[in-house]
């Protein structure tokens, strides 16, 4: 396990996806610029347009992708994570339920929301820390990743609450960059097959063929996956919350983070509109805890558990262990303002007028719980 060699031939094997599509994607651009461009257009005009145009959807496409690989993974803050004695301690407990009770205890102050499928608190056994709200462990990666949606190898990396904006740019402009070049290559797709490209561009007819048909082939699968993660970002869900609803302290929900479309599309690209498609971070919070969709229900009698509140010297950016921190906003800057937008849509008559409240809350220990251990792949 510890031999270095291994580990080094691992970390390798990890980057040949990446290679695989950096080589299709610079064999793309020598196709189209050089072959198709250069060579089979005749018209100078017609050559310009498509060559600007063509390096602005590569250039936005590239930088998306490059973003998605090399953000730096979220990871929970220190406050999540166990010290020492606290580690010792649960580890010396034989009984499940002390175990259970001691991390209530740990986690008395943090703000978590969600437990396990048992009703326990969230526990990465290998990161020894308390999971925050939609933080899970990768074990490709080897750590907690917050609001974690999926190890992607097409990247190398994580995608979770640190990149999946750059993450659905990077679907999103693959799949403008292969219509474009679909789309302005068919004519000399066309002409192949008719034999009427000019002869003097010899094997570039090939060049031209291949990139119709690889960009055809990679649109049909990207717009499956980039609609299906728009979907995601609409209805506020990670990839993992799709296949298993989160269990929240009132049970699972599978819309518990769901705050209406608009502020969802917000807590992924940010408030401000013109940086939503450019793959600069934007996304709301600090990635450990979340606005939540709690169900107003008359019969129930009112939460016992108040709201969260930040303490005053609370920091105003939050590490991730690796040296970056995003900037975040304090709980009840989130509260109210999406507070204000649904009171808003209710008086408007376009909101859920069951969603009365956003709320973010402190953890009520589970008395009779059973330990959990979680572990994602
Ligand atoms: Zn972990
Ligand atoms: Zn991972």
């Amino acid at each position: 396990m510890s031999n270095p060699v291994l580990n080094f031939c691992i970390r390798l094997m990890k980057w040949l996806p990446v290679v695989f599509i950096t080589l299709i994607v610079l064999w793309s651009y020598y196709a189209y610029v050089v072959e198709m461009c250069v060579f089979a257009i005749t018209s100078l005009p017609q050559k310009v347009v498509y060559l600007v145009l063509y390096h602005v959807f590569f250039l936005i496409f590239v930088w998306s992708y490059y973003q998605t690989i090399f953000a730096p993974v979220g990871k929970p803050a220190q406050e999540f994570y166990l010290s020492k004695a606290d580690v010792d301690r649960l580890e010396h407990e034989d009984r499940e339920d002390r175990q259970q009770q001691y991390l209530a205890q740990m986690a008395k102050d943090l703000p978590l929301v969600t437990r396990t499928i048992g009703g326990s608190i969230r526990y990465c056994e290998p990161c020894q820390l308390i999971k925050p709200d939609r933080c899970h462990h990768c074990s490709m990666c080897g750590t907690c990743v917050l609001k974690m949606d999926h190890h992607c190898p097409w990247v190398n990396n994580c995608v979770g609450y640190s990149n999946y904006k750059f993450f659905v740019l990077f679907l999103g402009y693959g799949l403008l960059y292969c219509i474009y070049v679909a789309g302005t290559s068919v004519e000399y797709f066309i002409k192949f097959w008719n034999k009427e490209l000019d002869d003097t561009i010899g094997n570039g007819r090939f060049h031209i063929l291949f990139l119709f048909f690889a960009a055809a082939m990679f649109s049909i699968s990207l717009v499956s996956l980039f609609g299906y993660h728009l979907y995601l970002v609409f209805s506020n869900r990670t990839t993992l919350e799709s296949f298993r609803t989160p269990m929240f302290r009132h049970g699972p929900d599978k819309d518990g983070f769901n705050l209406g479309s608009s502020n969802n599309l917000k807590e992924v690209f940010g408030e401000d509109r013109r940086l939503w498609f450019l793959p600069v971070f934007t996304s709301l919070g600090d990635g450990l805890k979340f606005p939540t969709r709690v169900q107003y229900d008359p019969s129930e009698p009112a939460p016992t558990d108040s709201p969260a509140t930040e303490s005053p010297d609370s920091p105003d950016s939050v590490g991730f262990g690796d040296g970056m921190s995003f900037p975040t906003r304090r709980t009840s800057e989130d509260s109210h303002q999406l507070l204000n937008d649904r009171q808003r849509w209710a008086e408007e008559g376009e909101g859920d007028v069951s969603d009365r409240e956003t709320a973010l809350t402190t953890v009520q220990p589970p008395g009779r719980s059973r330990m959990h251990v979680e572990a994602e792949t």
